[in-house]
């Protein structure tokens, strides 16, 4: 990864140019990072942000100069098969228009973005606004969870995503149990309201636990970690008649193999879930205006934009959560 001059963008029909005010970084960048990504080219980095449109394009009348936004990395094209069907989150022009590069002082969001996926952040400070796109996919991934079979909830995972899935399910009422390995995770899980947590190791104690506490198995489990082992064994620690949510991508070309007695005798129902919708955008805008969620503690610290480069080899050692960028 490197730093690069670029001349400001200008923007063409349709697009709108924002000075971005605060970059996040996520789990998806990382792994773009570490080991390419199944969807994104690799290029220009970062998706999560919010910032200041200062300049519009021709024919651009519902987005003013000197508002302050969020934006989507991506809009349904309308018109594809998945699109026609109602499934816009797997429409198949997805990343034909992806905006990346959030970790800039300037942003050109195309016009297809521009037409759909960019919100003010009226009663949202910019960082919490920056939060309405991994926000948004969560609450997709709940919808994709309903109806509930019950309340009780296990998280495998204590990165961002794990975080706000737990907030999630608290939104909904559910009762919690989080797992992670690093006790000041777990910690934090428990600040932000986790019923219960439990530290995993490498041998199978943990899953005894879980299912102890959950009273011989969750009615919904939330793989969070992106892990394959996790993704096998997440089945096992679901209630009979349970979900199991496969929230966390895997590498291109990975299988994972799961416990088959178990998926057809108790009934498992085993999901995964890709991505949001405007509606969940939506939704994440309501949920970070008016249910109080604790966003500004999944934030391991603020860097400028100069240190991006060292932030990432923190996130690849395993080092914080989540980091806000700020132009230098
Ligand atoms: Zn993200
Ligand atoms: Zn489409």
């Amino acid at each position: 990864m490197r730093l690069q001059d670029a001349p400001i963008p200008v923007p063409d029909a349709g697009e709108v140019v924002v000075r971005v005010r605060v970059a996040l970084t996520c789990g998806t960048d990382l792994k773009t990072y570490r080991r390419g990504h199944a969807k994104l080219p690799f290029g220009l980095f970062g998706h999560e942000g919010a910032g200041e449109v200062v300049a519009v394009g021709d024919g651009v009348s519902h987005l003013q100069v000197g508002q302050r936004v969020t934006w989507l990395p991506t809009a349904p094209c309308g018109a594809c098969p998945l699109c026609q069907r109602g499934r816009p989150n797997l429409c198949r022009r997805l990343f034909d228009a992806v905006v990346l590069g959030t970790y800039a002082e300037y942003l050109r969001i195309n016009a297809r973005v521009a037409a759909q996926h960019v919100f003010q952040l009226q009663g949202l400070s910019d960082l919490q606004g920056a939060f309405v796109e991994p926000l948004a996919c969560v609450i997709h991934a709940w919808r994709q969870l309903e109806p509930l079979p019950g309340k009780r909830v296990c998280i495998v995972g204590t990165g961002a995503m794990g975080y706000l899935h737990l907030m999630e399910a608290q939104a909904r009422g559910c009762e919690t149990v989080v797992v992670g390995r690093r006790a000041e995770r777990l910690e934090l899980a428990r600040a932000l309201g986790a019923q219960h947590t439990i530290q995993a190791s490498d041998d199978a104690d943990w899953q005894a636990q879980a299912l102890r506490l959950t009273d011989g198995g969750a009615d919904v489990v939330v793989e969070a970690t992106g892990a394959k082992a996790i993704w096998e064994l997440a089945p096992n620690l679901a209630a009979p008649g349970g979900k199991v949510l496969l929230y966390s991508g895997l590498a291109k070309g990975e299988t994972v193999s799961v416990l088959a007695e178990r998926w057809h005798y108790d009934e498992l129902t085993i999901l995964g879930s890709f991505h949001f919708t405007t509606q969940d955008a939506h939704t994440a805008l309501e949920r970070l205006r008016h249910g109080q969620l604790p966003v500004e503690r999944l934030i391991t610290g603020v860097y400028p934009l100069r240190e991006i480069v060292a932030v990432f080899e923190q996130l690849d050692q395993g080092a914080g959560i989540k980091y806000a960028i700020v132009p230098d």
